[in-house]
């Protein structure tokens, strides 16, 4: 497995994959792999005959009070697990090299990012999408992979691709869970164990939803007042937002109808946990 810290490096690789006639895959991460972000590598290793994994954490789609000086990294370990499952190549960039001096240009979606973590989060989906769009531009892959997890992420992302005629197929893939429900994140491991516990909430509110739209329920305002009962009564469980929207525009609901996406975003101490759930109603 090659590992590439420069634009011309992750170039030249995707340069002699085409010559061999070669289709390329891209995982966009920020490392700390989990069985979520191999899921991905997986899948890419099996529909694309070269896959590039992107190992960056973007100062660009942090606020000033988030956790980019803390988030986790263990380089080495994601090496590993990456070469395990087969990846060609990580391109693993340092700040320099993504934003050198004067860089002045963003990739902005707009109206859809206007809301759930954009919300909270300004400026994080300019930042997601800039960064994407540098390295789309740099891996020029077949095909992008991504989680559902980030459910608001890919449907930004698709966008993007869309508008700009990028040329290349996102792949959006489930969520990965823990055996008790919880997605998989790299933020998990700030959770204390109390926090770990309670943290079962986000995935029991969207069961919880789901069987509520089984049983006939349409009524957005009422759904969603279940989620938010359900949470609120974890202990330490602070609500940023809890919302139903359409897929894949992202409006309001008063009545579900057609693809929805159940979205919440909660917080445990400092530790900020998302979860969604995307229904055909
Ligand atoms: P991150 O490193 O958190 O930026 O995530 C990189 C990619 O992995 C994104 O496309 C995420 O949506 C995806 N991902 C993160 N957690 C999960 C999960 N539990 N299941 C599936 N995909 C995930």
């Amino acid at each position: 497995m090659l590992i590439c810290r420069t634009g011309a490096e992750i170039r030249d690789f995707v340069r002699q994959a085409r010559a061999a006639g070669k289709t390329v895959g891209l995982v966009p991460t920020m490392g700390y792999f989990h069985e979520g972000h191999l899921s991905l590598m997986r899948e890419a290793r099996k529909s694309c005959a070269a896959v590039v994994v992107s190992l960056y954490v973007n100062p660009m789609q942090f606020g000033p009070r988030e956790d980019l000086a803390r988030y986790p990294k263990d380089f080495g370990r994601d090496c590993a697990m990456a070469r395990q499952v087969g990846v060609d190549a990580i391109f693993a960039p340092s700040d320099r090299e993504m934003y050198p001096d004067g860089f002045s240009t963003c990739v902005e979606v707009t109206g859809m990012t206007d809301k759930l973590c954009g919300l909270s989060r300004p400026g994080h989906f300019r930042g997601v999408t800039t960064v994407v769009a540098k390295l789309f531009n740099l891996v020029t892959p077949d095909q992008a992979f991504f989680g559902r997890k980030d459910a608001q992420q890919a449907l930004v992302i698709e966008r993007m691709v869309r508008d700009l005629n990028m040329g290349l197929e996102v792949v959006t893939l489930p969520t990965v869970r823990e055996e008790d429900g919880l997605a998989m994140s790299s933020r998990n491991i700030y959770l204390d164990p109390g926090q770990r516990r309670e943290a079962t909430v986000l995935y029991r509110s969207l069961r919880a939803f789901r069987e509520a739209v089984k049983r006939g329920e349409r009524d957005a305002g009422r759904l969603r007042g279940i989620m938010v009962d359900m949470i609120a009564g974890a202990r330490g469980a602070g609500i940023e937002y809890v919302e139903i929207l359409s897929v894949p525009d992202l409006q309001p609901l008063e009545v579900i109808n057609g693809r929805v996406v159940a979205a919440l975003a909660v917080r445990f101490g400092k530790t900020r946990l998302i979860d969604n759930t995307v229904m055909e109603v």
